[in-house]
């Protein structure tokens, strides 16, 4: 049998192998999944919320064991693995108090005796999940789905196949009925079969655009509903007014947190022509001086790239804009010795038709682009075929305001880093995907807006 060898990226050395599931076993994962649907349904808000705060409960008492797991499968420093294991508690939390209001009829005034909206659940739903928050990203899909009263089956990234496992578990102890939330390690070959099963009744993929363009084409054929969180190539524009040290220091943190593989990271700065040239020698001392290490070691800024081929791909594109006329300024050489580790880099003087301000660059590598004023910062950051997440870094907030709602992103943040967050939708435009996640829009996205007319 087929089986998923978990390579820790800081070491090279492989620490857990995980048969993979069939078809056949994970098509009768899928059936009781659904079996269990048509009792989860009746429950009611009070008896989910409970469950879930059963979760959120072993999310933090576990938190530590958690945390090493998903270091040691992706790499990402222990202090954030930590803190996504909490955020994943309060999103448990947030939604076990508030879905029940989220989905609450609403009473629409027409010439009926009564008319209203009401929102109904589905079934099961199918989760094709990244590995870049192991935890998080599943778990953003996973309880608002759940609260709303679907159910709901991971086919997660395969390098994090132990943190699938552990959250299967976790959902099981907090006492979730069997085939609430079920974990099905296949090869992504099989995702076609599972989303052609007939008791899959949507899907949600957050991945890379590839992946979203073959698992949306497929739903489609079969005409099940998709959200799709793609990737991004997020804009931080920095004008001419800011505090350089502190727009720096964001900027370092925005581009170097989870290893530089975040999807709504600062991955282009447009900056200003009259603090060009500043921000940038401020930047790159502050990128040259982050430490890059072992995750597991608390000092350590940032660590390795997931996986061995992706931080290859990543020198690529970075020799690849290089070769296009970019200037590299910092990094740019894979260090020696074991691990996917990969250099902070910073790659100045982009314009369009470059790899590295087209194409996302997923890894500890900054696009630093030269803007004349405003309006053609403003233009910079929408040449592009993303729209994830943007800001603008600026001490005059009204100029900032003004510029976040010229922005095409899901999110624009003036003078900080874009987040999720669970009282907001998040989500993005153009190739970074459609439909939204988290607040009432996410919650709907999986339900049966459903009209009611009493005559
Ligand atoms: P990925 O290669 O697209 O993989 C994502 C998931 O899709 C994995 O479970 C993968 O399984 C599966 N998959 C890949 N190709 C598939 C296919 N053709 N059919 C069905 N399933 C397929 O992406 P990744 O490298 O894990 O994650 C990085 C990307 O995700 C970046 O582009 C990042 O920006 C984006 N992202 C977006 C968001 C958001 O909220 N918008 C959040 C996080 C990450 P295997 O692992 O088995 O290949």
């Amino acid at each position: 049998m087929a089986s998923t060898i978990i390579i820790n990226p800081a070491t090279g050395e492989k620490v857990a192998e995980y048969d993979r599931i069939t078809k056949e076993v994970a098509k009768e994962k899928i059936a009781r999944s659904r079996k269990t649907f048509d009792s989860w349904k009746k429950k009611t808000f009070e008896e989910r919320s409970q469950l879930m705060r059963n979760l959120s409960n072993i999310l933090e008492a576990n938190k530590e064991e958690y945390a090493q797991l998903a270091t040691r499968e992706m790499g990402k420093t222990i202090g954030q693995s930590r803190k996504e294991i909490e955020k994943c508690a309060w999103v448990c939390r947030y939604y076990a108090d508030n879905a029940k209001e989220l989905l609450a009829n609403e009473t629409v005034k027409t010439e009926a005796a009564k008319s209203y909206v009401t929102f109904q659940p589905i079934g099961v739903i199918l989760a094709v999940m990244p590995w870049n928050f192991p935890f998080y990203q599943v778990i953003r899909f996973a309880v608002p789905a759940l609260m709303a009263g679907n159910t709901g089956v991971l086919k997660h990234a395969s390098n994090v196949q132990g943190c699938a496992f552990a959250l299967e578990d976790a959902f099981a102890k907090a006492g979730f009925p069997e085939g609430t939330f079920s974990n099905l390690n296949i090869d992504s070959k099989l995702v076609k079969d599972i989303i052609e099963d007939e008791n899959i009744v949507a899907v949600t993929l957050t991945g890379s655009d590839p992946a979203g363009r073959s698992v949306a084409s497929i739903a489609g054929q079969n005409l099940k509903k998709t959200v799709m969180e793609l990737g991004g190539s997020d804009a931080y524009i920095v004008l001419d007014d800011v505090d350089l040290e502190e727009a720096t220091d964001l900027a370092t943190l925005g581009r170097l947190q989870n290893n530089g593989q975040t999807c709504i990271a600062a991955k282009r700065f447009v900056v200003l022509d009259a603090i060009y040239d500043e921000f940038l020698a401020l930047f790159t001392k502050k990128m040259e001086a982050a430490k890059m290490g072992e995750p597991t070691d608390e000092n350590t800024y940032y660590g390795p790239l997931a996986r061995l081929d992706l931080r290859d791909q990543l020198h690529g594109q970075v020799l690849k804009t290089v070769a296009q006329g970019g200037r590299l300024v910092l990094g740019g050489q894979i260090p020696d010795g074991k691990g996917a580790y990969y250099p902070a880099t910073i790659l100045a003087d982009l314009e369009p038709g470059m790899e590295g301000f087209d194409n996302e660059l997923f890894g500890p590598v900054a696009s630093v682009i030269r803007a004349k004023d405003d309006a053609h910062a403003i233009e910079l950051a929408n040449n592009s075929r993303f729209g994830l997440g943007s800001g603008v870094f600026t001490a005059n907030k009204e100029r900032g305001e003004k510029l976040a709602l010229l922005l095409e992103a899901g999110s624009s943040f003036v003078n900080k880093l874009v987040v999720s967050d669970p009282r907001l939708p998040f989500g993005g435009v153009k190739n970074s995907g459609y439909g939204r996640e988290l607040a009432a829009y996410g919650i709907r996205e999986f339900v049966n807006t459903k009209t009611i007319w009493i005559e």
